[in-house]
């Protein structure tokens, strides 16, 4: 089987060399290594270029780490903009005290460089989801991934009628909201990752866990661990272009 970790704060491991390693042994082809800011972009671009076979990086600016004007931030993503295949972490998170005007703003502005130059966006939308979807709409983005949608099963139907997709993480194992997102959507529209270094229920994920997911998927499915590996493999390499 081969498959693709489509999100991984790869920055946050203490040992990458390692957990990419045991990943690959698992047969983990690819990895979309996700930025959260100017300093993680750079060790993200850093790791691309050392691990060029398994590592793509993505550049991102999380609503987390949304304090403070963000010029520079959104500077450093234009100036590198050629050198990553996407553009993510983005989005909104409404669970935690951020200013959401400045939120708002800045995904607007990112997802107007994404369009610009082409590039999908991976999208964070926790408590956002409607507002995350109307932006992204208006921007007539081509491609986009709802990173670990668990969000309005109505809301989820729109997304897919524009062409967008989910993504799977381990807690599609234990989470009601994420299995249902993961039920209601078609394989074709599924893509796997594991959100690395996020702790799901004690156990603190690496890529090699993207495995999780995949049968979790399988198991929501009723596929096979082979088919499921097989069509998210392929939908991960159409929408990231790989
Ligand atoms: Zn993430």
């Amino acid at each position: 089987m081969k498959v693709i970790d489509t999100h991984a704060h790869l920055e946050e491991l203490n040992d990458v060399q390692r957990a990419l390693a045991e990943a690959r042994e698992a047969g983990v082809i690819k990895i979309v290594g996700v930025g959260s800011d100017s300093k993680s972009n750079q060790r993200i671009l850093a790791l691309a270029k050392q691990f060029s076979e398994m590592v793509v990086p993505a550049l991102g600016l999380h609503p987390w780490n949304l304090e403070h004007d963000p010029a520079e931030e959104i500077k450093f993503i234009e100036v590198h903009i050629d050198e990553c295949i996407a553009l993510g972490e983005v989005g909104m998170d409404y669970w935690i005290d951020r200013d959401q005007e400045l939120q708002r703003r800045t995904l607007e502005t990112i997802l107007k460089i994404a369009v610009e130059h082409d590039k999908p966006a991976i999208l964070h939308s926790r408590g956002a989801w409607q507002d995350v979807f109307e932006l992204v709409r208006e921007s007539n983005i081509e491609r986009a991934i709802f990173h670990w949608y668990s969000g309005p099963i109505d809301l989820l139907h729109q997304i897919l009628d524009l062409g967008y997709y989910i993504s799977a993480t381990p807690a599609a194992e234990y989470s009601r909201h994420h299995q249902r997102a993961i039920v209601e959507t078609p394989i074709e529209r599924i893509v796997l990752e594991t959100d690395t270094p996020v702790n799901y229920r004690g156990m603190e994920a690496r890529p090699v866990h993207v495995l999780r997911s995949l049968n979790a998927v399988a198991k929501l499915k009723e596929l096979s661990p082979e088919e499921v590996a097989e069509i998210t493999t392929r939908n991960a390499i159409q929408v990231f272009r790989l």
